[in-house]
């Protein structure tokens, strides 16, 4: 079975004053069932670790570069953040993909890094408004899945994680049915690449506005294995109910 996944993308906030967040929720969640991942701002990942390496925490990366090591000024490659003691990387965020014209062959590339390197994925797609409008959000996506996710994937490696764009930090939610209709979808495609034991052993995740209020009836969709969440992950107070609630779900 799928072991549920909670993520928590801090995008480009935190000091080191924040690795209390990180300290609490270690704390306060030492028998959690699910897994729960944090991706901190790279700066912070080596100090993240000293706080998550006796668990229940696993550590995430943002972003890597394609390529092993070289001249490219300011970049981080994918053996540098498993040295940091990271375990995931969050590869074609929305974010990623408009603020540096990140497209899906840079994404699967950054993706063969990463897992060359030893690290797990979490490829994120979404739809933008006017495209879930033009009633195209299942096509967005089956193009997103074909094109970012690489061919040497395992169940164990690769997550993906559903991101509409228009409810990224926005408040807004997709309804249960729309979520339901667009994982189900996911699935059925990973089926046909993937065959179906590797496509059932596949997490995805849901993600954008998920708040302690919303989390359970999220977790209760079918084909819905956890979240990767934003702004409610940045504070211990916040995503600990989301925790708790995918644990009972
Ligand atoms: C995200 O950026 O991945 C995200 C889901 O953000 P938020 O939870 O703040 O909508």
């Amino acid at each position: 079975m799928r072991r549920k996944l909670v993520a928590g993308n801090w995008k480009m906030n935190g000091t080191s004053a924040d690795l209390a967040q990180i300290e609490a929720l270690a704390e306060a969640h030492t028998g959690a069932l699910s897994e729960i991942m944090i991706a901190p701002p790279a700066t912070l990942l080596h100090r993240a670790y000293e706080h998550t390496k006796s668990g229940p925490i696993t550590l995430g990366a943002q972003d890597c570069h394609k390529c092993a090591s070289g001249a490219h000024t300011g970049d981080i490659s994918a053996d540098m953040l498993l040295d940091a003691g990271t375990s995931y990387v969050i590869l074609g965020h929305s974010e990623r993909r408009a603020d540096h014209d990140e497209h899906n062959e840079d994404v699967r590339a950054k993706a063969r890094a990463a897992l060359s390197a030893g690290l797990r994925v979490i490829i994120c797609m979404g739809e933008e408004l006017e495209e879930r409008e033009a009633d195209n959000t299942l096509d967005i996506i089956g193009g997103q899945l074909a094109g970012s996710v690489p061919d040497d994937i395992t169940g164990e490696t690769l997550v993906i994680a559903y991101e509409p764009i228009w409810a990224i930090g926005t408040g807004k939610v997709p309804s249960i049915e729309q979520i339901s209709e667009v994982h189900d979808s996911i699935r059925k495609r990973l089926e046909h690449r993937f065959g179906p034991q590797i496509a059932r052993s596949i997490r995805l995740l849901y993600g954008g506005s998920v708040k302690p209020a919303n989390a359970a009836e999220i977790f209760a969709i079918q084909n819905v294995d956890g979240a990767l969440v934003g702004g409610a992950s940045l504070m211990a107070a916040d995503f600990s109910p989301i925790i708790k609630a995918l644990d009972a779900s």
